[in-house]
């Protein structure tokens, strides 16, 4: 095996990790977009594995940075593609949810569309010459600047019972504290799904922070999917917590702007019909007082004061 492993711009021949700047034509602008490419020195499985879908999600960017580029190639079985930052403009915009080249969330438009917006356009490169190929992906996220989460992640189920399979395996190796299990259309996840390829979104920490602790869970949790994959030998040891599978997840929105005031905290569990908190005015009258769909864990909770109709309060799974 000496044939390079080619992504854009950036070719690693067999033994070495090698990293670069990738040029990416969105069409208002020409990304450079991170990306490491380690190519071991045996064969074996490819992986995929993107940060920075949204690009205020600090802890997933560096926990990747950190778990990749403290990879020896010679002691690697297979290869690795990981994006470091999959979207530099919202990065360096510092903005929540959406790419600020058009507006759109990254993760909303998957697969993507080669002759479509600045974002459609990410979203077909990321699936066309990322995930595409490869044997597993996983997708790293973290609550976004404003949000605050508990460690989760989340499977798609394809139909495909080995596939599906496979998907849980990852989910299980990186071992954080709930497993959603159900669709999400327009992400990454389901894009790999929709090629057949196992994939799990992971989700540790948030609100802009990036503290040692959350960065060391995550890094964990993916040396132990590398491991899981057969890439590496030795991983942390999992937590010794179980994994509890949440299989129903609702989000719940504003409906009006305003200044939010959670009555609950992240990680709580609610029962349907509790009053989540209240939306007020700017003199303190309540607009709305949202209560639970249904019996849940609060997975998220937008930590801002400033609200908006139509964004994301919490969302709950259950
Ligand atoms: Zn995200």
């Amino acid at each position: 095996m000496t044939t390079p492993l080619t992504i854009g711009s950036l070719s690693a021949p067999p033994g070495t990790l090698v990293t670069g700047v990738v040029p990416v034509d969105v069409g208002p602008a020409i990304l450079e977009v991170p990306v490491a490419i380690v190519h071991g020195s045996s064969p074996g499985p490819r992986v995929s594995v993107t940060a920075g879908i949204h690009g205020a999600e600090y802890v997933s960017i560096a926990a990747l940075r950190e778990v990749v580029l403290g990879l020896d190639p010679s002691a690697v079985t297979g290869s690795l593609i990981a994006v470091l930052t999959a979207s530099p403009a919202a990065f360096a915009a510092r903005t929540i949810y959406v790419n600020p080249l058009d507006g759109l969330n990254l993760n909303r438009q998957f697969p993507g569309d080669r002759n479509g917006s600045a974002t459609q356009r990410l979203a077909h490169w990321l699936t066309t010459a990322v995930i595409a190929g490869s044997d597993a992906f996983v997708d790293m996220h973290c609550g976004d600047m404003n949000e605050a989460l508990v460690p989760f992640t989340g499977i798609e189920e394809t139909g495909d019972p080995s596939v599906d399979a496979r998907s849980r395996e990852l989910a299980d190796a990186y071992g954080l504290r709930y497993l959603l299990i159900g669709p999400s259309p327009g992400t990454t996840t389901t894009a790999a799904a929709a090629l057949g390829i196992p994939a799990v979104l992971a989700e540790v920490g948030g609100q802009g922070r990036w503290p040692r602790e959350d960065v060391d869970l995550h890094a964990a949790g993916f040396r132990r999917v590398l491991r899981a994959a057969g890439l590496i030998d030795t991983a942390p040891a999992a937590p010794a917590h179980h994994t509890t599978v949440l299989p129903t997840e609702a989000w719940m929105r504003a409906t009006t702007n305003g200044y939010w005031h959670p009555a609950i905290a992240v990680g709580d569990r609610v029962p349907a019909g509790r009053v989540v908190g209240e939306v007020q005015d700017a003199f303190g009258a309540v607009l709305e007082r949202p209560a639970a769909p249904i019996d849940g864990v609060v997975i998220f909770l937008v930590s801002s004061l400033a609200m908006n109709a139509g964004d994301p309060l919490l969302a709950l799974a259950g």
